[in-house]
């Protein structure tokens, strides 16, 4: 192949996007349109994409590429395109390289077996049916673990597939400050007693609250020119390329949770549109990890979506719609019903405050299992047993316990403690804005949210993955990450609902 080393790179890597892609639309189509009789033929073909990208990937020629790049990567400034592609291709490939295609077939294998049981098992609330992939599912990890140099701690290795270059115990030291206060705060509030939430447990046609949200996204940002909304029975962000923005929800006909679904999948999606277009087909075109994801589709969903100024715009509107259901209930009542505190079984159902401690009961469970403090077939009893202690609540079966979620069905072990820490980023974000632009629930009020979403923009979403997420983090608020601004936003705002 001709061309400069970097023109070389730069096809390479734009051969693997594409594929990547690829295989993004194939699991795009499998979730919204495709008819169940395609999930064996889809498999293989999603499979047979996928190892082509790796392949594509870790071959030699690009770790010679990025051998001969050393020297433009160390002359070019570190926030240059150059040095900024060389260093994150580099991480990513050393890290990819490690570890034999073999045994990541093999543990995309046991994912699948891992998740075909899950159903079955979740719907019987039977865990035995599941526990026998689960331990092969943690056999699989610690020998991925094995891979790398020996970590300070194991779980370091599984965190890192999700939020690069995070250390274990730093997780743990921001979710020992969220528990701290959340436990006791979350006790105060159920002593304050209970806010009526009963008018949202009504019938809310499907159609209408489609529109409705779409009314709402186009405030934000949505454009039928680059983006798509599509319902699937779990919602989900996805791109299959730059300018090509999918979100999918769920609208219920008995609640209104899709609207807040929407708005959480659209802070996914208007992070990815607003990275530089110039990074397409490399990988600086992607939000920058997990956590920083989360914050965005927090922000949109909780700081805005659940915020006095966005319902002062909006619930006119939806009383207008839902005027049976809603039209004797005024917008304070409405307000505080979509910011109820109230501990449940369930994650995601669970409210901004409760939910963390879903989260950090998961990732406790976790490090347990990868150090060999807890085996397998004790983890229901584990899980039980937290959720009494975090938040008060008996856990009546493992459907509605430990088999609720599919991460660890589908191998994800490190994944969890990416949406509590998003959580916490999205408010050091939010407090850096608010200082540069002002009052932002009197533009929430005229419907106005194009302010806050170019801020984020300019400081944020167009840096993709140029650093890394610390780096980012730091660049965007001025300090590392910090439980404290997330505690002090939730006291203010659930003040009223305290004893
Ligand atoms: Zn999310």
């Amino acid at each position: 192949m001709t061309g400069s080393p970097l023109e070389r790179l730069l096809v390479r890597l734009a051969e693997v996007s594409d594929l990547t892609k690829a295989a993004t639309l194939l699991f795009w189509d499998q979730r919204v349109k495709m008819p169940p009789g395609g999930s064996e033929a889809r498999a293989e073909a999603l499979a047979t994409v996928s190892r082509f990208a790796q392949e594509r990937f870790i071959d030699d020629e690009v770790g010679r590429l990025l051998e001969e790049l050393r020297g433009l990567e160390e002359s070019s400034d570190y926030d240059s395109f150059e040095a900024s592609l060389v260093r994150t291709t580099r991480r990513q490939y050393e890290k990819a390289a490690r570890v034999a295609p073999e045994l990541v077939g093999e543990m995309r294998r046991a994912a699948a077996l891992g998740l075909a049981a899950w159903g079955p098992a979740r719907e019987q609330s039977e865990f035995e049916q599941l526990r026998p992939q689960l331990e092969t599912l943690l056999e699989l990890r610690h020998q991925y673990v094995e891979c790398f140099p020996q970590p300070e701690e194991t779980y370091d290795v599984l965190l890192d597939d999700y939020e690069p270059l995070m250390k274990t115990a730093e997780v743990r030291e921001v979710f020992a400050e969220l528990k701290q206060e959340l436990v006791p705060l979350i006790e105060e509030i159920r002593a304050g007693g209970d806010v009526d939430d009963s008018f949202l447990d009504a019938e809310f046609d499907p159609e209408t609250q489609r529109r409705l949200a779409l009314e709402i996204l186009r405030a934000f940002g949505y454009s039928d020119d680059e983006w798509r909304l599509d319902e699937t029975a779990h919602p989900f962000m996805t791109t299959p390329g730059a300018g090509d923005i999918r979100l999918t929800t769920n609208f219920r006909p008995n609640d209104l949770t899709a609207l807040f679904a929407t708005m959480h999948e659209f802070g996914h999606g208007v992070y990815e549109w607003g990275v530089d277009r110039s990074f397409a087909r490399t990988p600086l075109h992607a939000g920058v990890s997990l956590a920083v994801h989360e914050s965005q589709s927090r922000t949109w969903e909780n700081l805005v979506g659940r915020s006095r100024g966005f319902w002062r715009w909006f619930y006119p509107r939806l009383q207008e719609e839902f005027s049976a259901q809603l039209g004797s209930v005024d917008e304070e009542s409405f307000y505080r019903a979509a910011n109820k505190v109230q501990p449940s079984l369930i994650r995601i159902d669970a409210d901004e405050a409760t939910y963390n401690l879903h989260i950090i009961l998961r990732f406790e469970l976790e490090q347990d299992l990868i150090e060999g403090r807890l085996g397998v077939a004790d983890l229901p009893g584990a899980w039980n047993a937290r959720m009494e202690e975090y938040l008060g609540v008996e856990v009546p079966d493992d459907a509605r316990g430990v088999l609720q979620d599919m991460h660890w069905a589908g191998g994800s072990l490190g994944y969890f403690p990416t949406y509590a820490l998003g959580n916490v980023i999205s408010v050091q974000i939010w407090e850096r804005a608010l200082e540069d632009l002002g009052d932002l629930d009197e533009r929430f009020e005229r419907g106005s949210f194009g302010d806050l979403r170019e801020w984020l923009h300019e400081h944020l979403y167009v840096l993709g993955a140029k650093f890394t997420p610390q780096e980012t983090i730091e660049r965007v608020t001025g300090s590392r990450i910090d439980a404290k601004p997330y505690l002090r936003y939730l006291r203010r705002k659930l003040a009223p609902q305290l004893a």
